[in-house]
């Protein structure tokens, strides 16, 4: 309330209260005259079902460059200016779809760039769910999504960047029942995958459809990327008509990966996707770039072009949808499509030991040699307690250390009176993979008492101590 007097403060409430109806005035005559719209609207429209009202009702269309309207001349302004872009390319990409096959390593920085950058429609094909080891490199994942699927996470992601792209989620795994009719939508397809079937399968796939390929790699410090099956370059059979072996094909889980190496190729497989579909610049068909983290060295070398022998896009090939669909990716190459990783059975059953049965004569003191054969680098980030690491590729140079181990333990028997027994020799290892190996060659050079602990560390962890860490 005003102070200053009875009369000023009747004076100023009459004032406000004037003003509010004008106001209230002003409402009922814009109301009025949007009714008496409304009823003209009605009767001209009829039946046919059309809304003359919002049409007469919103502003008119923005202007518009001709091709892009003003939201997006706004949102992509910083890529408009390029003059070796402009409006043409992202007019381009606009009207583009783009296929990315693997949400993990190469594919989070890839597809967010797609989706950013303003291709119209992007699928993501993944039927994995999120894990916490997966973070440190599949950095279009979050904390809140683990457990969930990664298509979910990474459309998610997507669409809060760019909610005026169109995001396709494909929760499957690519295989040949589905690749031709999810690729058959897009016009270009990244391989952001990480095994040698799935190259085998999306290259035929690509070159089936017509499609280029954006191919990248990355494993360790190293990467690689290069486009396929594009103006007549060469597809992945023209440059590896047949598989590598089996111990040439690695994955992150097993070799390891530093997170940055993907997000780095992943980035250039973005930009080739861009140039491709915006139709600018020198797309890497016929070229490999290669890329060394550790020395920071990148080279594009030059690769062969289109064989004309090639069993997939040769002069004398003709791949059908039909044969693409009978095709056996993991029976040509030797090597499984999915990430489950491998199991080995080298072992008759009484040369092998549960974790569970370990643990027991553990806890009872029986007398024993546990050697780890994992290699070093793995042993130094965790190792179970009085474990002796000998790395199974140094076994036969180190067969007298076991020995030893051997003798020492013997002593240690007799001295406290328990000579009676041998003691036993047993071997660990990550999975349980090469702790059979190892066993299978401590049988051969005479240590017929080596058993084989079942499921290596990963099976402690779940069957013993779940505080044991996995990695
Ligand atoms: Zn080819």
């Amino acid at each position: 309330m005003n102070s200053n007097g009875k009369g000023e403060t009747v004076a100023e409430i009459r004032r406000e209260i004037a003003a509010l109806q004008k106001a209230k005035s002003e409402i009922d005559d814009r109301i009025s005259a949007l009714q008496a719209r409304l009823s003209t609207c009605a009767s001209e429209d009829g039946a046919n079902g059309t809304n003359c009202c919002s049409q007469r009702l919103t502003p008119p269309e923005p202007p518009s460059s001709g091709q892009l309207s003003a939201d997006a001349i706004y949102r992509y302004s910083r890529q408009l200016i390029l003059p070796s872009f402009g409006v043409e390319a992202q007019a381009n990409l606009l009207k583009s779809s783009v296929l990315v096959i693997g949400a993990g390593g190469l594919g989070s920085p890839a597809l967010l760039y797609l989706a950013a950058c303003g291709v119209g429609r992007v699928g993501i094909v993944d039927h994995d769910a999120v894990e916490l080891n997966n973070l440190h490199r599949q950095i279009i994942h979050t904390e809140a999504y683990i457990g969930r699927s990664k298509v979910e996470s990474a459309a998610a992601a997507c669409r809060a960047i760019n909610s005026t792209a169109q995001i396709v989620e494909h929760k499957e795994a690519f295989r040949t029942s589905n690749a031709l009719e999810i690729m058959r939508e897009y016009d270009i397809v990244v391989d952001a995958t990480d095994n040698v079937p799935s190259r085998y399968m999306i290259s035929d796939c690509c070159v089936v459809l017509r499609k280029p390929l954006i191919s990248g790699a990355a494993l360790g410090l190293e990467g690689q990327l290069t486009v396929y099956n594009y103006n007549g370059g060469p597809c992945y059979r023209c440059l590896f008509p047949t598989p590598p072996p089996t111990t040439a094909c690695q994955r992150c889980s097993d070799s390891g990966v530093l997170g940055v190496v993907p997000g780095i190729i992943g980035c250039l497989q973005a930009l080739e996707a861009i140039k491709v579909a915006g139709a600018v610049g020198e797309p890497l068909s016929g070229r490999m770039l290669l890329f060394d983290a550790l020395s920071a060295r990148i080279r594009v070398v030059k690769i062969r072009g289109r064989s004309s022998q090639c069993e997939a896009c040769g002069e004398n090939a003709a791949l059908t949808e039909e044969q693409f669909r009978n095709l056996d990716y993991e029976n040509f190459t030797q090597s499984p499509l999915s990430m489950s990783p491998l199991k080995l059975h080298l072992l008759p059953a009484e040369a092998r030991i549960t974790t569970k049965e370990y643990n027991e004569i553990n806890l009872k003191g029986e007398p024993h040699i546990l050697v780890d054969v994992r290699p070093a680098h793995h042993y130094k980030i965790i190792s179970l307690p009085k474990s002796l690491n000998i790395p199974l590729a140094s076994l036969e140079g180190r067969l007298s250390e076991i020995t030893a181990a051997y003798a020492s333990e013997e002593s240690n028997m007799t001295a406290t009176g328990e000579a009676s027994r041998a003691p036993s020799l047993y071997i660990i290892c990550r999975r349980g993979n090469d702790s059979q190996r190892a066993v299978e060659f401590l049988h051969e050079k005479g240590f017929a008492f080596a058993k084989d602990i079942i499921g290596g560390l990963e099976s402690w962890s779940q069957d013993v101590d779940p505080k044991f860490p996995i990695y």
